[in-house]
C-alpha cells in the first residue's frame, strides 16, 4: 500500500541535468508529474520524460533486500560482510587496493559520505563516478580557464543572448526543456540567431538559422578559425584581455593560422559557411555558446572546451547578460559529484591535492589520513580492477557494463574481481549480475536530498513515498559501513541535512574568496529549514546570502591573480580513423524518450512508444543493399550489435549513429559501449565515446516476429535477436533468428507460453505463422512470425488482452495483427503526451493541416511538452511534398 500524502510535494526531475523542478500530485493509484512553475530552470515546463516520471515509480524488478551471493541476507549480516572483506583487503594489500564508482544520481548527501570515507578515512583518491563519462572535459577546461570548476552563465542568459551557438549538443532531445526556452525566446525575439554545429542534422536544427555539418570532431579548429577571424575583423575586447587576462598573445599567434581556408577545409565547410558563421557571431553583442558531450566526449575535449571559452575571453563575452560559454551536464546532480569531490582527481569542495588544501580537509574532518594524491579516474580505475590491483569496488547507482567504453572487457574483469559491491534500485542489471554483495538503495521519490543543476542551482530532491522493501538511503548504507571499518564519530549522521550543512560549512572553511563553490551560507539551515530550502545558485556565503545568478561580472576569476588565462590549443582529430576494414563512423547519443541505460525511463510503456528498439541510422548511399527493418550487424574492432536498420537521408554520409541506452534486459546485443574503444582525453580522462570506426553488414533472419505474452517481466524468449518492448500488463517482443523452427507450435510450447490454452492459428507455410493463445476467454498470447519484420498494429493487440474481441470477425483480423471494428491503427508515436502516432499525423496534413498550430488544434499533438515538434514539422514537410509531387504528376 502506497501512504499517499495529500498535498503534492515539490522536488526535482530524476533526468537530465537542466534539473527542472516538478511537482508529484497523488492521482488514483500513483502521481502525476507537472513542472512547478516558479522553479528558475523550468518555469512550469517538463519534457515528457519528466511528464512521465509518475509512470515509473513501481516496484518491479527492485531490489528490496540485501544479498549476499544472490541470497538474500540481513542488514546486519551484508553491512558486516561489505566491511569485513574491505578491512581484510586493505589489510592485506592496502588502501589503493579498494575504489568506489559512484553516479550523477547520487543526491549530493550521499556523494559527501561516499568521497570522506574514501578519501578521508580509508586514505586513498579512489572515489571516481560516471560523471567522468558526461563532463569531465568540461570540468578541466574551466579549471584551465578560470582556476574553478565554475559555469559562468544562468538558463536565462540563453533567453537574452543575440546568438546562442549550440555545439555537441542534440538540446531538442537531450535536454528537452533548455530547448523550448530557446525556441520560446526565438518566437519571442525572431532577430535572435541560433546556430547549431553538429555533424548530423538533429532535431535541434529545426529552430536554426543556421547548421554548420561540420566533419566529426574538428569542432577545436572551428573556434580556432573564429577567433582567428575575430581578431582579423576587429572584434576582440583588448581592455578585457589586458587588464582580465593571460596568455592572450601565446593564443593569438597560435590560431593565426587557422585561416579561413584552412578552418574550412580541417572542418569540411565551404568557406562561404565560415564566413556567413564569423559574420553572425562578430555582430553579436550577447553570445552563449552551449556544448555537451558531443564536445566533452573526446581525445582532445578539454581543448575543445577551451578553444570555446578563449572565443569568449578574446570578446569578452563572459560575465554579463546573455553571454558565456556554458556547458550543459547530463545527469542530475553531475554538478553535485563535482562539488563535494566526486571525482578521483578532486579532494573535496573544489580542494585538490596542494598541502594546504589535504591539511585543511584534515582539520576539518579530523582526520590524519587524507590522500595525499589523486586516485584513478573511471577508465583507468576498471583497468586496474582487470589487472588485479584493485581488489574492492564498490559501484554506487550505475551500471558501468552498460555504459563503460570497452564494456566487455569490464565486465571481464569484474568478474575476476575479488569483492564487487553494488548499491542499487534494481535488482538485475548488467552490473548487479556480477556483484558479490548487492545493497538495495533508495530510488527517486524515496530518498531526500539536494542536486546542483547545469546552471549551478541547488535544488531539494523530496522523497514522497515510503521506502520500499528493505532499501536504505545511500548515505546511510556508507555511514554504517564507515562505523564498521572504525571511523564511529565522523560518521555518526542520523539525518540528512546534517550532512549537507557539514558539506556546506566545509566549501566556506579558510575559504576566503579562494574556492568558486562556496555554500557557507547555507550552513546554519535547520533541519525544517534544509526541508524547505528554495532553489539557489552558488556561491551561497556572506557576500551573496541570495545566491548568485552570474559568475564573473566583476571580472576577477580564481587564479591566484584574478585573471583569466587564454590556452593556445592545437586542434586534432579523433585517434580512430575509419579505414577499410570498418569504413564508417560510429556516433552515440540519446533519443527523445530514453534516459541513460533504461533502467527508469524503460518502466513506462508510453515512453517506449516514440522508438521501440535499438537501431543504427544509416545513410542510404552508404548500404544501399540494406533495407529500412531489416537487421543489421554493426561490428568495430571490439565486439558487434545487432540492430533494427533504419537508412536515413539526413545521416551524413560515412558516419552513423547509434543510441547509448539500450542494456541486456532490454535488447540482446545492443550495448553500443561495448564497441567502443577506451581513447580518452589526456587531461581529463573522458573517453572518445562518439567516434569509432564500424562496418555494416545486413543480418539475414530466416524469420522475423513479434510476442506478446499476457504479464510483465517475462524472460525473452530463445531466439537470436530480441529486443523488449515495455507494455502495460503484457511482455512484447520483437524477435528474429537465422533458423526456422520446424514446428511452430513445439517452439512456441517451449517458451512455456501456451500450455493449456486454446490456440487459434494461421499458418501461412514459408510466409509466416500467427497464434493466439486463450484461455478462460482471455488472450494469453499473440505471435505473428514473417519473412521480414511483421506489420502488426501493437496498440491493438495489447488492448486485445484487457478488452478481448467480441466478435468471430474481430478475432480473425486480430490473427492478421490488426484491429477489428474502426479502429484505425496509428504507427509509431510521435506525440507521447497524447499518443498520437504517426498515421493519423499524416493523415491530418493531407486533410489540411499545415502548421504545428493546426494539427495541435486538430489532434492535441504537441500541444503539452512541445519535444515531438520538430518531428511534427518533418511530417508535415515529407506529406506536402508528396502532395506537391502529386500534384505535379
Ligand atoms: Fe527532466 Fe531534463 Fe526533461 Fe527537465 S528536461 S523534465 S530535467 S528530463
Amino acid at each position: 500500500m502506497k501512504a499517499t500524502p495529500a498535498a503534492p510535494t515539490q522536488t526535482t526531475c530524476a533526468y537530465c541535468g537542466v534539473g527542472c523542478g516538478v511537482s508529484m500530485q497523488p492521482q488514483g493509484d500513483g502521481f502525476s508529474a507537472s513542472g512547478i512553475t516558479n522553479h528558475p530552470a523550468n518555469l512550469g515546463r517538463l519534457c515528457v520524460k519528466g511528464s512521465a516520471l509518475g509512470e515509473t515509480l513501481d516496484l518491479q524488478g527492485r531490489l528490496l533486500q540485501p544479498e549476499i551471493d544472490r541470497r538474500p541476507v540481513s542488514w546486519a549480516q551484508a553491512l558486516d560482510a561489505v566491511a569485513e572483506r574491505l578491512r581484510a583487503i586493505i589489510a592485506e594489500h592496502g588502501s589503493q587496493a579498494v575504489a568506489f564508482y559512484g553516479s550523477g544520481q547520487l543526491l549530493t548527501e550521499d556523494y559527501y559520505i561516499a568521497n570522506k570515507l574514501m578519501k578521508g578515512f580509508i586514505g586513498a583518491g579512489n572515489m571516481d563516478t560516471n560523471s567522468r563519462l558526461c563532463m569531465a572535459s568540461a570540468v578541466v577546461g574551466y579549471k584551465r580557464a578560470f582556476g574553478a570548476d565554475a559555469v559562468p552563465c544562468r538558463y536565462e542568459d540563453l533567453e537574452r543572448a543575440d546568438c546562442v551557438v549550440l555545439t555537441g549538443s542534440n538540446t531538442a532531445w537531450a535536454h528537452p526543456v533548455v530547448y523550448q526556452r530557446l525556441a520560446q525566446a526565438k518566437k519571442e525575439r525572431p532577430g535572435m540567431r541560433i546556430i547549431v554545429i553538429d555533424p548530423r542534422q538533429t532535431a535541434t536544427c529545426d529552430i536554426a538559422d543556421m547548421h554548420l555539418a561540420l566533419r566529426p570532431g574538428s569542432d577545436a579548429a572551428l573556434f580556432c578559425g573564429a577567433l582567428q577571424a575575430m581578431a582579423e575583423r576587429g572584434r576582440l575586447d583588448g581592455n578585457f584581455l589586458q587588464q582580465h587576462t593571460q596568455g592572450a598573445e601565446d593564443t593569438l599567434r597560435a590560431v593565426q593560422e587557422w585561416t579561413l581556408a584552412r578552418t574550412a577545409e580541417f572542418c569540411g565547410l565551404a568557406e562561404a559557411q565560415l564566413r556567413d558563421f564569423y559574420q553572425l557571431i562578430g555582430d553579436s553583442e550577447r553570445m552563449v555558446t552551449l556544448y555537451s558531450m558531443g564536445i566533452n566526449q573526446s581525445s582532445s575535449g578539454v581543448d575543445k572546451c577551451n578553444a570555446i571559452i578563449n572565443l569568449h575571453l578574446a570578446m569578452g563575452q563572459i560575465g554579463r547578460e546573455g553571454c558565456g560559454p556554458f556547458s550543459i551536464t547530463g545527469q542530475p546532480n553531475a554538478m553535485g559529484g563535482r562539488e563535494v569531490g566526486g571525482l578521483a582527481n578532486q579532494l573535496a569542495c573544489h580542494m585538490g591535492f596542494t598541502p594546504e588544501d589535504i591539511s585543511r580537509v584534515g582539520r576539518f574532518w579530523k582526520s590524519d589520513n587524507v590522500t595525499h594524491s589523486a586516485g584513478l579516474n573511471a577508465v583507468d580505475l576498471f583497468r586496474a580492477v582487470e589487472a588485479g590491483q584493485i581488489k574492492a569496488v564498490w559501484i554506487m547507482g550505475t551500471n558501468p557494463l552498460v555504459s563503460l567504453p570497452d564494456a566487455d572487457r569490464v565486465r571481464a574483469g569484474l568478474m575476476r574481481c575479488p569483492l564487487v559491491i553494488v548499491s542499487d534500485i534494481m535488482r538485475d542489471t548488467d552490473t548487479t549480475r556480477v556483484a558479490h554483495i548487492c545493497l538495495p538503495a533508495l530510488g527517486w521519490g524515496e530518498k531526500n536530498g539536494t542536486v546542483t543543476n547545469s546552471e549551478r542551482c541547488i535544488s531539494r530532491q523530496r522523497g514522497f513515498l515510503p521506502a520500499p522493501g528493505e532499501a536504505k538511503p545511500d548515505w546511510w548504507i556508507l555511514s554504517q559501513v564507515a562505523q564498521r571499518l572504525g571511523f564511529t564519530d565522523a560518521f555518526a549522521y542520523r539525518h540528512p541535512a546534517e550532512i549537507f550543512r557539514e558539506h556546506a560549512a566545509l566549501s566556506g572553511f579558510e575559504n576566503h574568496g579562494s574556492r568558486a563553490f562556496d555554500i557557507s551560507g547555507l550552513a546554519q539551515l535547520t533541519n525544517a529549514e534544509w526541508d524547505s530550502l528554495q532553489p539557489v545558485q552558488w556561491p551561497v556565503n556572506a557576500l551573496h546570502p541570495q545566491g548568485t545568478a552570474r559568475l564573473f561580472s566583476d571580472k576577477r576569476f580564481y587564479h591566484p591573480d584574478g585573471r583569466a588565462r587564454l590556452i593556445p590549443v592545437t586542434p586534432r582529430l579523433p585517434l580512430n580513423r575509419p579505414d577499410d576494414v570498418y569504413p564508417l563512423v560510429m556516433n552515440t547519443g540519446r533519443v527523445r524518450d530514453q534516459w541513460h541505460t533504461m533502467t527508469r525511463t524503460g518502466k513506462s510503456a508510453r515512453l517506449m512508444q516514440h522508438i521501440s528498439e535499438p537501431f543504427c541510422q544509416f545513410h542510404p548511399d552508404d548500404a544501399p543493399q540494406i533495407r529500412a527493418g531489416d537487421l543489421l550487424r554493426v561490428s568495430s574492432s571490439h565486439g558487434w550489435l545487432l540492430l533494427r536498420a533504419q537508412p536515413d537521408p539526413l545521416q551524413p554520409r560515412g558516419s552513423v549513429f547509434v543510441p547509448m541506452h539500450w542494456n541486456s534486459q532490454f535488447s540482446q546485443q545492443a550495448r553500443v559501449d561495448a564497441l567502443i574503444e577506451a581513447h580518452v582525453d589526456p587531461l581529463s580522462g573522458q573517453p572518445e565515446s562518439k567516434h569509432m570506426p564500424v562496418s555494416l553488414r545486413r543480418w539475414r533472419a530466416a524469420w522475423q516476429a513479434e510476442l506478446f505474452v499476457r504479464g510483465e517481466g517475462i524472460a525473452p524468449p530463445l531466439a537470436q535477436y530480441w529486443s523488449r518492448i515495455t507494455q502495460p500488463g503484457v511482455s512484447h517482443f520483437t524477435l528474429a533468428d537465422s533458423s526456422r523452427p520446424a514446428d511452430w507450435p513445439a517452439w512456441l510450447s517451449e517458451q512455456n507460453a501456451t500450455d493449456g490454452c486454446l490456440c487459434q492459428i494461421a499458418d501461412l507455410g514459408d510466409d509466416g505463422y500467427s497464434l493466439l493463445a486463450w484461455a478462460d476467454g482471455e488472450l494469453q498470447l499473440a505471435f505473428y512470425a514473417r519473412r521480414s519484420a511483421p506489420s502488426v498494429d501493437r496498440q491493438a493487440v495489447v488492448a486485445a488482452f484487457s478488452v478481448p474481441p467480441q466478435t468471430a470477425a474481430q478475432r480473425l483480423a486480430l490473427l492478421a495483427g490488426r484491429a477489428g471494428g474502426d479502429k484505425a491503427p496509428t504507427g509509431a508515436i510521435i506525440c507521447s503526451c497524447f499518443s498520437i502516432g504517426e498515421i493519423p499525423i499524416a493523415d491530418a496534413v493531407r486533410q489540411g493541416c499545415r502548421s504545428v498550430q493546426q494539427l495541435g488544434d486538430t489532434l492535441k499533438c504537441g500541444t503539452n511538452c512541445g519535444s515531438c515538434i520538430p518531428e511534427l514539422k518533418k511530417i508535415i514537410a515529407v506529406q506536402l511534398s508528396t502532395l506537391t509531387a502529386g500534384e505535379a504528376e
